[in-house]
């Protein structure tokens, strides 16, 4: 239980949800949290050996069943991304973009040789995935994608580019969506394929402790079992992408807790006007209403992780959890902000990496704006988005 768990939400988690979040919050403890300012600062993470650590804890494809994968259920998983990100966006960024988008498409979509092939090793950190939809001028529209696939012979090639992937300047592999004859496609590609070059995205202010790149892909000549067969058409990208936010619903809350924990030890210590600050009228009001957002925030969370569970997560549900706790855990992070006052602003506490981390988090997976035209769609019956 945390001080800002007011409802004893904490209750409604049992024995096994309770010993799994301890186990990641430790971890984060040890290995995240005394180095992540400084990840962060230089714009660097360990990622591979980061990975190698969290998949010894079985946290890669935690949620998946079979291949070396942990089998866990969907609220121990949003649990898992919760602790995670209340160390760094990025380094759940890592975890998420292993286990829900590249796992989960092999693990969804991919022949029996492929999920032996990549699975297991992904599972332990081995081999590190990475997942490519958006391009340099198709994001929020991914229809549109200019990336091509034709065959040739037995052969596929693939031509075009892929931005803003996470994992990739250090991955293995990646799971690139292409328009082909009959539809879009995926197809599982080793990243040392000749014709695929990787540049890191460099000087990013936000999700700093977190590898980007862009993907080019020139004519590059992958075998015929380099498809994954199971996955016709944008609706099986868009089924990664559903995976993958709701752990974002739960990881957002984690950056939020941090902060508001941060921001209640320093406002009862911090003293203006011969009092701490934590002691005014202002201050409480703002503590008060954060907190009130944080639990509902998390009861989101776990209503519907435990739909997922149920198997009956539907993705406009997802969209409510992804639009409504990121854009919370934002704002949360902002007010904290006011209450360090200048030392909000500093690296050495870790409210402006958090805010500045969900500002990626409120764009990648869908914007918000996005997520409100799913569910005006699911409200009104019309599609509004072109
Ligand atoms: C750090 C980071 C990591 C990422 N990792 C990955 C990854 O691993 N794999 C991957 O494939 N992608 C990744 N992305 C890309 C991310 O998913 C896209 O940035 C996102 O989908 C938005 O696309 P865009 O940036 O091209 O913005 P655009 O689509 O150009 O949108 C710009 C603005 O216009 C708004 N807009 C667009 N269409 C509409 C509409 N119809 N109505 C109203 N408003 C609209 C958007 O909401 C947004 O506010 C990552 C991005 C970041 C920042």
């Amino acid at each position: 239980m945390t001080p800002v768990d007011l409802l004893d939400l904490d209750s409604l988690l049992d024995d096994e949800e309770r010993q799994i979040r301890s186990v990641v919050r430790r971890l984060v403890d040890d290995r995240v949290r005394p180095h992540v300012a400084d990840w962060y600062e230089r714009g660097h993470v360990p990622a591979r050996e980061l990975a190698r650590e969290f998949g010894r804890l079985g946290l890669l494809g935690m949620h998946l069943t079979g291949y070396g994968c942990a089998g866990s259920t969907a609220v121990a998983y949003g649990l898992a991304c919760l602790e995670l990100e209340a160390g760094d966006s990025g380094v759940r960024s890592l975890v998420s973009v292993q286990g829900s988008l590249a796992m989960y498409a092999i693990w969804r979509y991919g022949s029996e040789e492929q999920k032996q092939r990549w699975l297991p090793a992904m599972a332990t950190g081995e081999a590190i995935g990475c997942f490519g939809l958006t391009e340099p001028d198709h994001g929020s529209d991914p229809a549109s994608m200019a990336t091509r696939a034709r065959r040739d012979g037995d052969d596929w090639l693939l031509h075009g580019g892929k931005m803003w992937i996470t994992n990739a300047p250090v991955a293995d592999v990646a799971v690139i969506w292409a328009r082909a004859e009959e539809g879009v496609r995926g197809f599982a590609v080793p990243l040392d394929s000749p014709g695929v070059s990787v540049r890191e995205i460099r000087r990013k202010m936000s999700l700093r402790a977190s590898l980007t790149g862009e993907i080019a892909l020139d004519d590059v000549r992958l075998p015929a079992d380099a498809l994954l067969p199971g996955a016709a058409g944008l609706k099986a990208p868009l089924s990664c992408l559903t995976e993958a936010r709701h752990g974002i619903v739960w990881g957002a809350l984690g950056a939020a807790r941090d902060c508001l924990e941060t921001t209640l030890a320093y406002a009862g210590t911090r003293t203006q006007f011969g009092r701490p600050l934590a002691g005014f009228q202002l201050t409480q009001a703002k503590l008060a209403d954060m907190a009130v957002e944080w639990q509902k925030g998390f009861l989101l969370a776990l209503h519907l992780g435990r739909l997922a569970d149920a198997g009956k997560l539907r993705p406009e549900q997802v969209s409510v959890g992804k639009l409504n706790n990121v854009r919370e855990a934002l704002a949360i992070a902002r007010q904290c902000r006011t209450i360090l006052g200048a030392n909000g602003v500093s690296g050495e506490y870790p409210i402006m990496r958090h805010a500045n981390n969900l500002e990626s988090v409120l764009t990648y997976e869908g914007t918000s704006e996005i997520h409100q035209l799913v569910i005006g769609q699911r409200l009104t019956g019309l599609n509004a988005f072109a």
